[in-house]
């Protein structure tokens, strides 16, 4: 099975990545895909960007090498409300895709899985998010059900992160729960190389294998069409639009 888009690539404006947007979009497009988000840091991670480099993203070409390059980040979840750290306007006039997850050092205090999991729920509820990245991550353990019933309802996006493998010990079992429980529920899943330099970029293998054994169908892999992303994208535009309005 081929992926047309890798929807989590960081470069090196995370400060711990190795490439450039330009190395990025060379891999990508050698690679035969059509399109990526570079999606760096959110702005409370060590090293993250300055937040001028997320609305300053106004100026890259929408195309870059043949490769459709998205405009996103990879927002931290910073508390039990769902909060992420960009802010509403950063994310409703500059993003065009939001990624958010658990990471380290960021101001997130939760402790148990009661907490983790009403957080990362409470981000599958923020109108602006559309992708949990690398929910399988043992160091932040949560109720895989229930937070598959929440993408379900939200229609959201579960991530099935290629590099959780190798720098997330222990992820194999919580990705395949989550992968085996979004085939329940018809979840839509996300399979995503997490990048940090530019020759894993498309790198989805250990991913997308296991997904494929979850009995997960080419369907309901977000990132399988970039018709699919788009669409997508579009619908929870819409969906945050009638948020903001309704403020
Ligand atoms: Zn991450
Ligand atoms: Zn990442």
């Amino acid at each position: 099975m081929k992926l047309e888009a890798d929807l989590h690539i960081h470069t090196t404006a995370s400060g711990h990545g190795y490439s450039t947007i330009k190395e990025i979009v060379e891999s990508a497009s050698e690679k035969g895909l059509k399109m990526v988000a570079i999606t760096d840091h959110g702005l409370q991670m060590p090293g993250a960007p300055h937040w001028y480099h997320f609305t300053n993203m106004i100026s890259l070409p929408r195309v870059m090498q043949g490769v459709e390059v998205l405009r996103g980040v990879e927002a931290n979840i910073l508390d039990m409300q769902g909060n992420i750290d960009l802010s509403e306007r950063m994310l409703s006039d500059y993003m065009d895709i939001v990624l958010a997850g658990f990471h380290d050092s960021v101001g997130y205090t939760g402790t148990s899985i009661d907490d983790n999991t009403q957080a990362m729920i409470a981000a599958i509820k923020n109108p602006y998010v559309h992708v949990i990245t690398h929910p399988g991550n043992p160091k932040y353990p949560v109720n895989v059900e229930k937070v598959v019933v929440a993408a379900k309802k939200y229609n959201k996006a579960l991530e099935i992160n290629n590099s959780s493998f190798t720098v997330r010990p222990g992820s194999y079992t919580f990705c395949n729960q989550f992968a085996k429980m979004a085939k329940k529920y018809k979840v839509l899943v996300c399979i995503n190389s997490d990048a940090h330099i530019c020759y894993n970029v498309g790198e989805n293998t250990n991913a997308l294998a296991l997904a494929v054994q979850a009995g997960i169908r080419k369907e309901q892999i977000l990132n399988s069409s970039t018709h699919k992303i788009s669409e997508f994208l579009v619908y929870h535009k819409q969906q945050s639009q009638q948020f903001a309005k309704a403020q």
